[in-house]
């Protein structure tokens, strides 16, 4: 902990703001989850192969929609073979400290928070999650929990069958239902993916730290260029140098803090806490 650290975490607690945290598939990486955008993406539908970026998408959805559903239901039983990590307890514990001061902004659709402890209420799927489905065609677009019933495992390969996608239905009109992911020809917005309530987050935050992203996409961009653009404390968590490090130390208040998000972020979580707890005495 460095004291120019210890000095941005006192005058973000002193603030009234929200603390808010920003999440990537670095923070999974060490739980084993693959990103599922490089060779594991992959995935085969009678003889065509299929890359990630074509068969995310409302497109493929109309054209094929069991398929891509039998490669969702697939990931998502990667995702639940996998368990939370240390980073993710570190920030479940974090919100059960501050409380209402906490926020939490997630590129992950692999559910891995809420499973370690952050509530919907404070975490901000950004991308949806493989856990949610909602209407195919829009009734409400609240998303809800895939059944229970449905089971966790699925074999590579495997559509859904008649049974689950019985299962696979919205509970409100009982048409189908489709997997609640932004795909790569959709757009953010906020009655789905919280676009504004972010963007309103970065400017009204008091911290901001980037935890395992590397600024591909728009929404998470925006978020840090406001923050530093506020001259707000911001701290960049990564084992290498990424955009957003060299955004944040190039900002007033930025602070880049190298090494994997297991080894950085229980002891980081505790120096806010600490600063929090410490700002509420004074
Ligand atoms: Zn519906």
């Amino acid at each position: 902990m460095t004291e120019r650290l210890e000095e941005l975490m006192e005058r973000a607690a002193g603030g009234r703001g929200p603390i808010v945290l920003l999440t990537g598939a670095g923070i999974s990486a060490e739980s084993g989850i693959p990103t599922f955008r490089g060779a594991e993406g992959y995935w085969t539908i009678g003889s065509r192969h299929y890359r990630p970026m074509e068969l995310a998408t409302w497109s493929a959805f109309t054209e094929v929609p069991d398929d891509v559903w039998g490669w969702y239901l697939y990931r998502r039983s990667v995702c639940r073979a996998a368990a939370p990590n240390a980073a993710h307890a570190a920030v479940a514990g974090l919100e059960r400290s501050i409380g209402d001061r906490f926020l939490l902004v997630t590129q992950n659709v692999d559910g891995l928070h809420l499973r370690a402890g952050n509530t919907l209420a404070r975490t901000f799927q950004i991308h949806g999650s493989i856990d949610f489905m909602r209407c195919a065609a829009e009734c409400v677009s609240d998303p809800e929990p895939l059944p229970e019933t449905l089971g966790t495992e699925w074999e590579k390969g495997r559509p859904p069958g008649p049974r689950e996608k019985d299962l696979l239905r919205c509970s409100r009109c009982g048409g189908p239902a489709r997997p609640h992911v932004l795909w790569f020809d959709e757009t953010y917005d906020e009655p789905r993916f919280r676009f504004q309530s972010s963007l309103q987050a970065a400017i009204r935050a008091e911290l901001l730290v980037v935890i395992g992203t590397s600024g591909a996409t728009n929404l998470p961009n925006q978020m840090c260029e406001i923050v530093a653009s506020r001259g707000a404390p911001m701290v960049v968590v990564d084992p290498e140098p990424t955009p957003f490090s060299e955004l944040a130390l190039g900002s007033r208040a930025g602070v880049f803090r190298e090494g994997t998000a297991c080894a950085v972020m229980p002891a980081l979580c505790d120096e806010i806490r600490r600063a929090v707890a410490g700002a509420g005495k004074a």
